[in-house]
């Protein structure tokens, strides 16, 4: 619903989206809390060795660049079709824009959200009743060193991603037997398999499991290391019918980047070098570490028991719905995403994240007003989303807060290039 400016907004998580939300707040005048449980684009920190698919220019908005260019006049924005890696997009775009005026002084880092409620409401009372919007939003905040303070805003925007928490890899999605103590143990994300953390897989034996783009780059990766050492050994395992290929291949694919990863990952899963192991049609049962080594007892007919060093599990990710349980939020029974947003992606089925249609101001609003679920979170397990899409809501977002239709800010900016 429409909030007037002056207006305090909160802003959760300061990755890509996060950042992009506020500057559009901060150029249309409300004041921004924007609260990062670690440091600024975290998520992207994390896979800042990879090489991104989509272009520069799909990865930045002419708001951000305007606002780093009128800080910097030396500024060099990176070129408009350059693919960046994760760390040449944080150095060479995100940090530079969270430097800006606009955004330094209102970041707090090292904090983490824990809940998100209502002063003087619970979830129960005034359901999908606007009056709901007169009580100020109560955010439970945790600094550092463990200290728990409260915050207060009018406005709530979770950018919080998915990527903090993983899916289970166990057959159905729940934990395989024993996977919940190894949590800590196993990776779920993109180790550093070619930098830092060669040495936990050169010469040993993996598993991988999955059968998406991040478990194709860690095949990729994987194979690499076989080609430069004498005896790593890896096991790719997914649940795609025997075969088929691991990974989906998008015909005429238009991001050559993405189109190059497919065919090598699906290459390796039909290749015969005996030290790249592929095993379609089958999942983890348990897992157990003995003596070091995990035991991983897989299915079918018959079963089979794996012996690896390394487990690296690429099962994709999951929103974290306990942020706003206190809220009344409607979420998609089966993507956990916001149920109009779910509705209207779910209408649009691809398996090309670029044909992705704006989805419009409407599908952001759920009943509580106020409240809204923009980036990558807001897409729950659908793995599709991309920044640019991000950029999108943004500028629907605010035609809905501010109360304006057809405001779009990032149209009046000088375009890239
Ligand atoms: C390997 C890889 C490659 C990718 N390549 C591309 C690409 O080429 N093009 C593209 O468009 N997209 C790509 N993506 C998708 C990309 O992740 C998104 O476009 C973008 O990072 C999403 O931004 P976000 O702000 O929604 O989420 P995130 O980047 O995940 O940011 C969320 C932020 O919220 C913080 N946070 C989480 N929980 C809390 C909490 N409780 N309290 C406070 N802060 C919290 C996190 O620390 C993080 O900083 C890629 C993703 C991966 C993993």
């Amino acid at each position: 619903m429409a909030v007037d400016t002056p207006a305090r907004i909160a802003i959760l998580g300061a990755g890509p989206i996060g950042l992009e939300t506020a500057l559009y707040a901060r150029f249309l005048g409300y004041e921004v809390d924007i609260i990062e449980q670690g440091r600024i684009g975290a998520s992207v920190h994390d896979w800042s060795d990879v090489r991104m698919f989509s272009p520069f220019h799909m990865n930045c908005s002419s708001l951000g660049l305007a606002a780093i260019e009128a800080q910097d006049p030396e500024y060099q924005a990176p070129a408009k079709d350059a693919l960046l890696t994760g760390g040449e997009w944080l150095t060479r775009y995100l940090l530079p824009l969270a430097q800006t005026d606009l955004l330094n002084d209102h970041i707090q880092q090292q904090t983490t959200v824990v809940h998100v409620g209502r002063s003087q409401l619970r979830k129960r009372d005034l359901p999908a009743d606007d009056s709901r919007h007169s009580a100020d939003f109560r955010i439970l905040l945790q600094d550092a060193d463990g200290t728990e303070r409260i915050g207060t805003s009018d406005v709530v925007i979770d950018t919080t991603g998915v990527y903090s928490q993983a899916n289970w890899l166990g057959v159905g999605g729940i934990p395989a037997v024993g996977e919940r103590q190894l949590r800590d143990q196993i990776h779920y994300r993109l180790p550093a398999i070619l930098g830092d953390q060669r040495d936990r897989f050169a010469e040993r034996t993996t598993l991988l499991i999955g059968s998406g783009y991040t478990a194709a780059t860690n095949a990729v990766a994987l194979n690499n290391l076989i080609s430069e050492t004498t005896d790593t050994q890896v096991i790719w395992l997914t649940r795609k019918p025997a075969g088929t290929d691991p990974i989906r291949s998008i015909p005429d694919d238009r991001l050559p980047e993405r189109a190059a990863l497919t065919a090598q990952a699906n290459a390796l899963a039909h290749g015969s070098d005996e030290r790249f192991r592929y095993l379609g049609e089958t999942g983890v049962l348990s897992i157990e570490q003995r003596e070091g080594r995990y035991h991983v007892e897989i299915a079918g007919d018959p079963g089979e028991t794996l012996v690896v060093d390394e487990v690296i599990a690429n099962v994709g990710f999951r929103p974290d719905l306990s942020l706003f349980q206190e809220l009344q939020v409607h979420q998609c029974y089966a993507s956990e995403g916001p149920m109009k947003l779910a509705a209207t992606l779910l209408a649009q089925d691809s398996a090309d994240c670029l044909d992705q249609a704006a989805t419009g101001p409407d599908s952001l609003l759920n009943p509580e007003p106020n409240f809204y679920l923009l980036g990558s979170k807001s897409y729950g397990r659908n793995s599709n989303f991309l920044f640019a899409h991000g950029l999108q809501q943004v500028r629907d977002l605010f035609t809905v807060i501010g109360d304006r239709e057809g405001l779009d800010l990032y149209a009046g900016m000088k375009h890239l290039g």
